[in-house]
């Protein structure tokens, strides 16, 4: 591991930093059209919201921006900090302490059944984390550009489909991931059904949003 990633590790290991909320909403959750806030958090850019009565954190503002996946997967900060590092950590399970991932690995022991899926693998650093930790992993995501970088470094599938083609094959997996998505599609409940579609009964679905450069970040068992 190099020292930025190392640094990065240590500054987003502080603890979660309280969300204050103001007095009026200003948004309608996309999970339990329940009223919603601006919280002092953002992702991507956009201001992310959280819903009062189920604590669904959400950013209404990028539903209607048709984000260019290829584009932000192409971008120098991501490859500096995702493919190089990648390329350049001869041991992937180190990938496991990163704060996004420790979730998955502190709460999930590797079980007999030990398909996995990641869906929104992007070049597929949590992947590798979990194939270092004996998960029989397929990442999934709509970026050909990710895949495209990605695959090569990858010995399991990273696969650029949608959940919606996949989930019409009618391939189940034991635990399915999905890091930094829920937030930000407009239809998280077809998501999930999606997922659901796809998920061989057994311990929920995990979901977490990481927050940019934030100390800790809310996260979602649904
Ligand atoms: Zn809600």
């Amino acid at each position: 591991m190099t020292v930025a990633e190392q640094q990065w590790l240590e500054a987003s290991s502080e603890a979660m930093r309280k969300v204050e909320m103001s007095t009026e909403p200003s948004s309608t959750c996309a999970i339990c059209s329940g009223p919603c806030q601006a919280t002092q958090y953002a992702l991507g850019g956009f201001a992310l919201h959280c819903c009062e009565k189920c604590d669904f954190y959400f950013a209404p503002e990028a539903f209607d921006a048709l984000p260019d996946y290829d584009d932000a997967y192409a971008s120098p900060a991501y490859l500096r900090n995702q493919v190089e590092t990648i390329r350049a950590t001869k041991d992937k399970s180190s990938f496991a302490r990163i704060p996004t991932y420790r979730v998955f690995f502190d709460n999930t022991p590797l079980a007999q059944r030990r398909s996995l899926l990641d869906v929104g693998c992007g070049v597929g650093r949590f992947c590798h984390a979990a194939h270092a930790h004996g998960w029989d992993v397929t990442g999934i995501d709509p970026s050909s550009a990710a895949i495209e970088i990605g695959a090569p470094l990858a010995p399991f599938p990273l696969v650029c489909q949608s959940l919606a083609d996949l989930a019409r094959t009618g391939r189940r997996f034991d635990q399915i991931t999905a890091f930094e998505v829920v937030e930000h599609v407009p239809a998280p409940l077809e998501l999930v059904r999606q997922i659901d579609a796809c998920w061989r009964r057994g311990d929920p679905f995990l979901h977490r949003a990481q927050l940019e450069l934030s100390a800790g970040a809310p996260r979602h068992r649904l």
